[in-house]
């Protein structure tokens, strides 16, 4: 299980690691770099599945998007 995720802003390009919660989900963030407050796009997950490296831990178990069917 993955629970590191590095999330690369969509308004600056920055990157930063940030540890995943195992059981919620996460649907914005504040980019350390810019300050932009990140938020998932529609239809996605989560902030890490859209903008992390890894998808979420929920994700990586059922193998598919835990918040929204596909
Ligand atoms: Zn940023
Ligand atoms: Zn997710």
């Amino acid at each position: 299980m993955i629970t590191d995720s590095i999330l690369t802003c969509p308004e600056c390009g920055a990157s930063q690691q940030e540890q995943m919660p195992e059981n919620t989900c996460q649907f914005s963030y504040r980019c350390n770099a810019c300050k932009a407050l990140v938020k998932t796009k529609q239809g996605e997950c989560c902030i890490y599945c859209c903008y992390g490296d890894y998808p979420c831990p929920q994700t990586q178990i059922i193998g598919s998007s835990c918040c929204s069917p596909d």
